[in-house]
């Protein structure tokens, strides 16, 4: 892990998967770190080791209040912007409701961020950006048209960043995270993220649901690796690295098949009936791309990002994690 420390940092959307994530790792190297929620998505329950600690402020809040974004930004020097409603599907069902969290949202927490004179807006952006460009792999310049909502609001960001960069001189690092997996990922609810909810389904020796014939793939990207990249994006001093989106993946691709297949390997080495297991195949989502997978040569020359962690490497732990505390 990278030294950045002695710090005030707020982490938008801290009590969700990456956001938890990343605030453990912020706590640990000795920053003081505030959390901006609303609990929409998130849970009390991911912050449960750092909410005793006097380095960590849990504030209840959200982000489609100007003023509530403006408070906790005059706490921060550095802004991790990571509140959103994700899910293409939930974007499709409620598309106002996804334009005012992360569109709305996203604005005034940028603003806030400028006003208050923060030393640097790193947020979460998203490979939905790429839409239906056929290119493979993604490299940031090349994009094609959106598929979804949320893949408008995550282009959106982009836009608005760029322009808050050029305006007003704010240093912005977009990080366009492909499918990411790990440790408090939420396996519930009708949103969660198919690794989740496979290893929930095997665990409870149910039939996993693939949407589709499995064929389809993703740039699987484990949480450890996304929380590296962040603070190397918060520490890099080369001023072209700022004003940029980057592909924050593995650099490697695996279709649905293959992802259920290691994932029921794994967990077999815990629950032997599990391997007995086979999936089965529902109506393929709209809305979603066939393949991704990302060129990562952007992040590793500016931000000199080294995924650690492969599917295989990170699935492991995120089994392990699972297994534990589902
Ligand atoms: P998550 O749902 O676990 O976390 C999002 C957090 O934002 C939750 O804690 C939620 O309560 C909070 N939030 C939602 N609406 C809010 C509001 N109005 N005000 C304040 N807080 C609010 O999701 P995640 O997977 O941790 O995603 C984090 C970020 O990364 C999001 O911006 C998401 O779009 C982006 N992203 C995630 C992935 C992925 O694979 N998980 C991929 C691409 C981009």
């Amino acid at each position: 892990m990278n030294a950045l420390s002695n710090k005030s940092i707020l982490v938008t959307g801290g009590a969700g998967f990456i956001g938890s994530n990343l605030c453990e790792a912020l706590v640990k190297n000795k920053n003081r770190v505030y959390c901006l929620d609303n609990l929409a998505t998130g849970k009390l329950e991911n912050l449960s080791e750092l909410l005793p600690l006097p380095d960590f402020h849990f504030i209840e809040g959200d982000i489609r209040d100007f003023e509530t974004c403006k408070k906790a930004a005059e706490k921060a020097e550095i802004v991790f912007h990571q509140a959103a409603l994700g899910s293409v599907p939930r974007s499709i069902d409620n598309p106002l409701l996804t334009h005012a969290v992360n569109n709305t949202g996203f604005l005034n927490m940028i603003e806030a961020a400028r006003l208050t004179k923060v030393e640097r807006f790193i947020y979460a952006a998203s490979s939905s950006t790429y839409g239906d460009s056929k290119e493979l792999p993604k490299v940031e310049d090349t994009i094609g048209k959106p598929l979804s909502p949320y893949a408008v609001t995550k282009l959106s960001n982009e836009l608005y960043a760029r322009v808050f960069a050029d305006l007003y001189g704010l240093k912005v690092i977009g990080l366009r995270y492909f499918n990411v997996f790990g440790r408090k990922q939420d396996p519930n609810g009708a949103y969660a993220a198919a690794i989740p909810k496979f290893i929930k389904a095997l665990l409870n020796g149910q039939s996993p649901v693939i949407n589709g014939d499995g064929t389809q793939s993703r740039d699987f990207t484990h949480i450890n690796n996304v929380v590296a990249i962040n603070i190397l994006a918060a520490q890099i001093q080369n001023p072209v690295a700022f004003n940029q989106v980057y592909n924050v993946a593995y650099g490697e691709r695996t279709d649905l098949n293959t992802l259920l297949k290691l994932i029921t390997r794994e967990l077999a080495k815990l629950v032997s009936e599990v391997a007995e297991i086979k999936p089965q195949y529902g109506p393929a989502r709209i809305g979603d791309v066939k393949h991704s997978l990302a060129n990562i040569s952007k992040a590793r020359e500016l931000l000199n990002y080294q995924p650690e962690y492969s599917l295989e490497q990170g699935m492991k732990k995120a089994i392990a994690w699972y297994a534990e505390n589902l």
